[in-house]
């Protein structure tokens, strides 16, 4: 039967309302807590991401990879803090190394013990970073990277991607947002290597930089195709245009990031979630010759402030966690389980003939509607959000937690029972529901 056939429009509509109201029976401390946080911030909340509806699961611990909620519900997480959380909840070494800074001092207006062993250590692992700065967060990270770049060429115009996400300010999903900073975008289509080769010609003289995810992170998890990346990084060469990688998400499918996988060097990289242990964290690195714009010790340099740029708990708990944590061998074994766990969640759509698809690039997974092989961000149809919010609200209530958008990460504190768990309860919730997926 036609999937928008009205029975099954109906049957849709119905099933929402079955787990919506199951949701909000198992989440009714969650529900008041929505409801006075709604006096006191816009629709509750204070990070729009983590919005979804009916209303957001309020948490109240994390440990290993399970967090518990207010109403005491366990949920195997499987967000992981929008990739932030790599190191699951809680790991001990992490702790240690935030109890040791606590100790010793945490705003301690000077430079401390921490930041250059974890500057070493980004810059021995990513061979296109000969240096790197700290920030607070990604979106810092990037307007600092565009700042360099538009210094270093003495150019305005900034290329970005439909469905690229550089943070809060820098946001192209569905068009110019009046909270972007006001650069002198130009916006092309992923993935489409004739349109962006010949925008990059003809605005060579005006192009400060390339800005571009090698992986559409927040777009869907949509991995740019290599000769994409391959056509840019030669083009950008060609003409002096600062290519800028922005890793803060994808940098952690191998040591050295996406880029060492795709074995292509952009001349800038943006880092940040999960490279600060847990805490607030950002940074941008390159080469030599456009970070050495920022060295105060030379005439005119460029100034980058920030209060807590070295702040010792985003500088302990990044160099805890990234040197004695998430060494080369965990980076490529935690990339090979989210390929074969990408792999087995195709495999039983595949297999139960339904009309869906994940996509992604190692432990970042994005679950989409639709079959047909997919390049470039979506934009879905009413009856599609409401398919992923059916299975986003079934798994919730059967203890996993994920985005509401069909964002999924692995994080390096599960264990192998805990992704056939969410498997066996994927193809429970699609199976049940077939007809109208
Ligand atoms: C999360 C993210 C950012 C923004 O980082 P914040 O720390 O949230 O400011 C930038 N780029 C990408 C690709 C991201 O995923």
């Amino acid at each position: 039967m036609d999937r928008d056939h009205p029975t099954n429009h109906n049957r849709l509509l119905n099933s929402l309302d079955l787990a919506t109201n199951q949701f909000i029976d198992q989440n009714t401390k969650s529900l008041d807590r929505w409801r006075n946080a709604r006096k006191v911030m816009p629709g509750g909340n204070t990070r729009t991401v983590l919005h979804y509806d009916p209303f957001p699961i309020t948490m109240k611990k994390g440990e290993g990879t399970y967090l518990e909620s207010l109403d005491g519900n366990q949920y195997t997480d499987f967000l992981g803090e929008y990739s932030a959380g790599l190191y699951g909840h809680s790991h001990p070494k992490i702790k240690e190394a935030i109890n040791t800074a606590v100790q010793e001092g945490l705003s301690l207006g000077a430079p401390n013990r921490w930041e250059v062993l974890l500057a070493e250590t980004i810059c021995s692992r990513f061979e296109s970073i000969d240096q790197v700065r700290f920030t607070n967060s990604g979106t810092e990270a990037n307007l600092m990277a565009l700042g360099a770049a538009k210094a270093y060429t003495n150019r305005e115009k900034i290329m970005v991607f439909e469905g690229g996400y550089h943070g809060g300010v820098l946001y192209f999903k569905s068009g110019p947002s009046p909270v972007n900073a006001p650069y002198q975008f130009i916006s092309l289509p992923y993935n489409d290597i004739e349109a962006t080769i010949s925008a990059i010609r003809e605005n060579s003289e005006d192009l400060a930089a390339v800005l571009i995810e090698p992986m559409l992170g927040s777009g869907g998890c949509i991995p740019a195709k290599k000769d994409f990346l391959l056509a840019i990084r030669e083009e950008t060469e060609k003409f002096n245009i600062c290519l800028i990688f922005d890793e803060v998400m994808t940098s952690r499918n191998s040591s050295g990031g996406l880029q060492k996988l795709l074995g292509i060097h952009p001349d800038l990289t943006t880092l940040g979630k999960y490279l600060g242990g847990g805490a607030s964290f950002g940074a941008f690195g390159g080469k030599l010759e456009i970070m050495d714009l920022w060295d105060p010790t030379k005439p005119n340099f460029l100034a980058h402030a920030g209060t807590f740029n070295n702040n010792t708990l985003s500088m302990a708990a990044g160099f805890a966690g990234f040197s004695e944590i998430f060494t080369p061998d965990v980076a490529k074994n935690l990339f090979n389980i989210g390929e074969n766990f990408k792999f087995s969640l195709n495999d039983i759509c595949v297999r139960n003939s339904i009309n869906m698809q994940v996509t992604g690039a190692g432990s970042i997974l994005g679950i989409h509607i639709g079959t047909e092989e997919i390049y470039q961000s979506q934009t879905y149809r009413e009856g599609d959000i409401n398919r992923l919010k059916l299975v986003h609200l079934e798994m919730l209530n059967r203890g996993f937690f994920f985005a509401q958008r069909g964002y999924v990460t692995l994080n390096i504190a599960m264990v192998q029972m805990d992704i056939e768990s969410f498997l066996d309860a994927f193809e429970d919730v699609l199976v049940s529901y077939s007809e109208i997926f």
